[in-house]
């Protein structure tokens, strides 16, 4: 913040203000006083004169006016002594002058070569004219001091017969206002700096809690709480700096719930598995989570401050203006050869009351699963229809044919039967498999478990298989030197097995040989059925085990297969914690695999 200028401060215009104020009317006070005190003191002085002229005018009235004798002394010699008796300290020359303006007596030694001349002072001349009192203050020449001239007319009745003219010493008086005045300056300079500390001290009491105040908004800016304003007192600065330290907690408080959330929705945003991306108002991404930029595999500075669809690859598809009006959801597919990665991204609009559109949040979401669920269950469909849609098709046309009159001929009629009964019965089959694995995806069916031995279990199955083969196919056997015993779902296990063995069977050529195969690895056992059959595409190997999947449709048909048999077998084996797989060469043979989970027993304990 920056920094008060001293002649721009509070406190320095408080106290010049103040003391302008102050001096102002000092200075008013102290000319009136003065003028007050100049003209009493004058008047006072010319008074203690006047009375003392008076005094004077009776005598030399009455000088000028007697009848003289000869003996008599004349008549300047007799108010020359008159004149003389009136000196005093403070009159220095008293003149007595007749009416025709002649001096006819001074008091003053030096003057007395004026006696008889004709005054020239303008003042006597007035006061006889006028018939009045005259007086002007000069200073004299030769001393420097201030001399108050008199000039009083002389009456004789209503007549004026002279005129008396005083030169008197005001210098004392001059001296007095002059000293009362000092005394007055001093009071003043002294009564000045008293008010300057005083006012100093005073606009302190208001600067001091605002530059407090200043000095915690400061903090406060810079994220300061912890100060407070001192409380001074009660006044109303008392009362703002309690306001503004009440405003302050209350800042704290909202900057501390804001900083909180700000926290919560962060991590909220860290922790979420799903993308988001923010952006401004010329949707340029402002903000991106770690989510989001492992979906995109990019690094945040890549992103911050890019356009929004450059970054979801939709540039070419989508504007900004496009993608605020946009309503549902848009897929992005960044699927390769080898994989296949489906992102949704859903995208809503920030926007003020005003409709101001601020930006656009963007959330991905990893669409992959459900687009392969989604899929699967497409194909699925269709798979069935179409394994449905070849039997009724086939049972259709010999069913015309045998209603059209096939069904009277002895020879065709009863093959035409057994055709359309072999279709149902494919048909009851598929039904039957889909209903099993129905029963397996909704987990409504429980394991049957129980302890077997299996090289004997196994074996049983074999031996079955051995009987009832019309084929020229031998069987080996490679199993498990002692006993194994293992917790199954009997017949389930039937199931995989009689399903794979008869893979295995129908794959064969002629004089071929089926081996069977148990070993113990770790905590399972590995069964292996293999055969010398015609084998499977190597790319296929592994599809074998999806549902209606046949390596060649055709003639797996005609051996009569649904393709459901090895992914049935999957599931049970998946079922019983067990795994299983294939491996193939094309012409050469098939060995299918899988596992189930086995405790080591101590020897001949179940025997
Ligand atoms: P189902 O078993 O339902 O009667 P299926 O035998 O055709 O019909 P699966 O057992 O699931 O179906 O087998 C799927 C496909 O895997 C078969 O159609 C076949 O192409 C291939 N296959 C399975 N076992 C072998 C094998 N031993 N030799 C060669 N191909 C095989
Ligand atoms: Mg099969």
């Amino acid at each position: 913040m920056q920094k008060v200028g001293f002649f721009r401060s509070i406190h320095v215009k408080f106290v010049l203000i103040y003391v302008l104020l102050i001096l102002v009317s000092m200075q008013i006070i102290g000319l009136y006083f003065a003028r007050e005190l100049d003209q009493r003191l004058k008047e006072n002085f010319m008074n203690s004169i006047v009375d003392r002229m008076n005094l004077v005018e009776f005598s030399v009235r009455e000088e000028i006016t007697k009848k003289r004798m000869d003996s008599d002394p004349t008549p300047e010699q007799s108010l020359k002594n008159v004149l003389a008796e009136f000196t005093s300290d403070d009159i220095i020359e008293i003149r007595a002058i007749n009416n025709k303006y002649r001096i006819l007596a001074t008091s003053s030694y030096e003057n007395q070569t004026r006696v008889g001349q004709h005054s020239t002072d303008e003042s006597v001349k007035k006061s006889i004219t006028s018939e009045q009192i005259q007086d002007v203050i000069r200073i004299d020449r030769q001393s420097r001091n201030h001399v108050l001239s008199l000039a009083k007319p002389i009456f004789d009745g209503d007549e004026v017969i002279g005129s008396l003219y005083v030169d008197a010493n005001i210098e004392t008086v001059f001296r007095q206002i002059e000293q009362i005045n000092g005394i007055l300056a001093k009071g003043a300079a002294v009564s000045l700096t008293i008010t300057i500390i005083v006012g100093i001290f005073i606009a302190r009491t208001f600067t001091r809690p605002i530059s407090d105040m200043r000095r915690q908004a400061q903090a406060m800016a810079s994220g300061n709480f912890m100060r407070k304003v001192k409380v001074y007192g009660t006044d109303e600065m008392g009362q703002l700096a309690i306001a503004f330290n009440h405003l302050t907690n209350q800042l704290q408080e909202s900057q501390s719930t804001t900083e909180s959330e700000r926290r919560k929705l962060a991590s909220v945003l860290e922790n979420m598995t799903d993308g988001v991306i923010s952006t401004d108002r010329r949707g340029r991404v402002s903000l991106i989570n770690d989510s989001a930029l492992q979906m995109l595999d990019m690094t945040t500075d890549l992103v911050i401050n890019r356009p929004i669809a450059s970054i979801l690859g939709i540039e070419s598809e989508y504007t900004f203006e496009e993608l605020i009006q946009v309503k549902e959801s848009i897929p992005l597919d960044f699927s390769t050869e080898e994989q296949s990665y489906i992102l949704r991204a859903t995208i809503s609009v920030t926007q003020r009351e005003t409709g101001f559109v601020n930006g656009l949040i963007v959330v991905l979401h990893d669409n992959t699963e459900q687009e392969k669920i989604d899929m699967e269950r497409r194909e699925f469909v269709s798979n069935v229809s179409h394994e449905l849609r070849t039997p009724l098709t086939t049972m259709r046309s010999y069913l015309d044919a045998l209603a059209e009159g096939a069904w009277r001929n002895e020879e065709i009629a009863p093959n035409f039967l057994s055709v359309t009964q072999n279709e149902t019965e494919r048909m009851i089959r598929l039904v039957n498999d889909l209903l099993k694995l129905s029963r397996m995806d909704s987990k409504e069916y429980e394991l049957n478990k129980e302890y077997v031995e299996f090289n004997r279990f196994f074996n049983a199955v074999i031996e079955r298989f051995e009987f009832s083969k019309s084929q020229n196919v031998r069987f080996a056997r490679n199993l498990y030197s002692s006993s194994l015993f293992v917790e199954i779902d009997t017949d389930k296990l039937t199931q995989v097995l009689d399903n794979i063995i008869s893979n295995a069977l129908k794959y064969s050529p002629d004089g071929g040989e089926v081996r069977f195969g148990v070993t113990v690895s770790g905590d399972y056992i590995k069964v292996m059925i293999s055969d010398d059959g015609m084998g499977i595409p190597k790319s296929n190997v592994n599809r074998i085990f999806d549902r209606f999947y046949r390596a060649d449709r055709a003639r797996s048909r005609a051996l009569g297969g649904t393709g459901l048999g090895l992914a049935i077998a999957k599931e049970m084996i998946t079922a019983h914690k067990g795994d299983i797989w294939a491996q193939s060469e094309e012409g050469k043979g098939t060995t299918i695999f899988f596992t189930l989970p086995f405790e080591q027993q101590e020897d001949g304990e179940w025997d």
